[in-house]
């Protein structure tokens, strides 16, 4: 199977990253609980952009912590011969940093993509499954014809009830929730 994942909030918990950064550049707290959108509210679309860029940084980027089971769990992936394609949402400017990262958690995959421009990467290169906590990424995913997967986050919280996202609290449950969908594909 042909797997992409994403980065931010899906391997490693980027929220308090980004809320405290928010905090020290413009005093406006963003309680992780209360953020049951997409949209970040109290802040200028610039705001946001800028707090991003700030979180994408060397520095934020190598203090990043993967979820428990996360490197496993993909590892496994991996080693089992599933294509392991990593995306995010970061500049390509990023790129290099973000590869150093993912050899300091020593993570195996097969390919990192840095831009703006996921969905479109993931179909010309055949992705099968995108596993990605934004709701945007995953209706995208959806009707691209990819299946759709996630750690549950309240701002995800509405698609995973109303589309088919298989979606979980954690990377060792999302790995038994994707298993049948994983080991049918790898039978075919
Ligand atoms: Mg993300």
């Amino acid at each position: 199977m042909r797997i992409a994942i994403d980065i931010d909030s899906t391997l490693h918990h980027y929220w308090d990253q980004f809320s405290a950064t928010v905090r020290r550049r413009y005093g406006v707290d963003l309680p992780y609980e209360r953020q049951t959108t997409w949209a970040i509210r109290h802040l200028e679309p610039e705001q946001v952009h800028a707090s991003v860029l700030e979180t994408h940084t060397e520095v934020q980027i190598a203090a990043a912590e993967p979820y428990p089971g996360a490197v496993e769990v993909v590892n496994g992936w991996h080693a089992a011969g599933h294509y392991i394609h990593i995306t995010s949402h970061r500049t390509a400017d990023a790129h290099a940093a973000t590869e150093r990262w993912l050899a300091a958690i020593g993570l195996r995959y097969d390919d990192l993509h840095c831009s703006y421009d996921k969905i479109t990467r993931c179909r010309e290169i055949g992705i099968d499954l995108l596993i990605d906590d934004s709701p945007v990424n995953l209706e995208q995913a959806l009707e691209a014809g990819m299946a759709g997967a996630t750690l549950e986050h309240p701002w995800n919280r509405e698609i995973v009830a109303a589309r088919p996202v298989v979606a979980a609290a954690d990377w060792p449950a999302l790995a038994a929730a994707l298993a049948p969908l994983i080991e049918r594909d790898s039978r075919s």
